[in-house]
């Protein structure tokens, strides 16, 4: 059976890709089913795509195996792409998601509600050894309320609202959210190429 690693610690997220590839017959393993404890990988990129990259090369350069890594964040058209790159500590670390909200709807206390428009994206990475790393990437297109609201999901669920919906992230139903959420599309676009793997 084939194997890949996928370099991450969140449980949500492991869960979610076992799910995914379980049925093409590709074994799922992560970070924490691994005797050693690896230390957390520096987001030293540029780039979601950087990132992604950096994480993926280095288990598998480490573990000789494919192994698989995400990057992820909210790009705010008004705020010229931030938060971005910076999504988890937009404000400062340690990382608080309230305080990131704040940080947010405070920079965009005079943005008219039609240019409100964001995104959320996400890269994943696929390291193979000795092969050139392959990426796809996943959009979730939506708007910045004005106000939280919601108390599902996490990060900045509670100030997006998705493109065709009127209320946040963070009041949709967490298999809705699922569905349309940028780490699904990007698993759709990994399909064409799980048999590279
Ligand atoms: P990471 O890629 O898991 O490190 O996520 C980066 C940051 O982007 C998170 O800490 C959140 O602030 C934000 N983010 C990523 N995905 C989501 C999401 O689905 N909802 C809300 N915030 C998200």
């Amino acid at each position: 059976m084939k194997k890949i690693i996928i370099a991450t610690k969140n449980k949500g997220k492991v869960k979610e890709f076992r799910a995914f590839f379980a049925p093409h017959n590709i074994e799922v393993v992560s970070l924490l089913d691994l005797e050693e404890d690896i230390p957390d990988i520096e987001e030293t990129g540029e780039s979601f795509v950087e990132n992604a990259a950096i994480k993926a090369e280095q288990i598998a350069n480490r573990f000789q195996q494919p192994a698989l890594a995400d990057d992820s964040g909210l790009i705010i058209d008004s705020l010229e792409g931030r938060p971005g790159i910076y999504s988890a500590r937009y404000a400062g670390e340690p990382t608080d998601d309230q305080s990131n909200i704040d940080k947010i709807l405070g920079e965009m206390k005079e943005v008219p509600n039609d240019a409100r428009d964001a995104r959320f994206i996400c890269v994943l990475a696929i390291s193979r050894p000795g092969e050139e790393t392959m990426f796809v990437t996943g959009y979730c297109e939506g708007h910045i309320q004005t106000e939280q609201s919601g108390q599902n999901g996490f990060g900045y669920d509670p100030i997006f609202v998705p493109e065709g919906y009127e209320k946040t992230m963070a009041e949709l139903d967490p298999a809705e959210k699922n569905q349309i959420s940028h780490r699904n599309m990007a698993m759709h676009q990994l399909e064409n190429k799980i048999h590279l793997l």
